[in-house]
């Protein structure tokens, strides 16, 4: 793998793994003003046919765990990029070290495969 592949697979990883960030973050903040409407609404007699069961907060709860899910989601999606000598997966600070040194921080070894530039004729 060359360091502009490496470089585009790290983006990629760190892009999927924002998304899955916002999407849980976005759920969560839907089902907390949905729980708020719900609360505000079961207090002024509204829903009375669902006695005592408290939706606001069974909302609030499928919310955080549909943010807990996307948060793991997105921790599996970002996985970093592997070295081509060690096979060791650089992401976060070691993958900044290996794009700013070409050097895995694991190994020592080189981290890239060289690119191969046109000669010229
Ligand atoms: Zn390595």
């Amino acid at each position: 793998m060359t360091k502009p592949e490496f470089i585009r697979r790290l983006q990629a990883a760190s892009r999927k793994s924002r998304q899955y960030f916002v999407a849980g973050a976005t759920a969560l903040g839907l089902c907390m003003v949905g729980a708020a409407a719900i609360t505000s609404w079961k207090e002024h007699g509204g829903l009375a046919w669902t006695g005592s069961f408290d939706f606001g907060k069974g909302l609030l709860f499928a919310g955080l765990i549909v943010m807990v899910l996307c948060l793991l989601l997105a921790g599996a999606g970002d996985l970093g990029v592997p070295c081509v000598k060690c096979g060791k997966r650089l992401q976060g600070v070691a993958a900044q070290i290996a794009v700013a040194t070409d050097n895995c921080g694991y190994c020592g070894g080189k981290a890239f495969d060289e690119v191969e530039l046109d000669k010229p004729a």
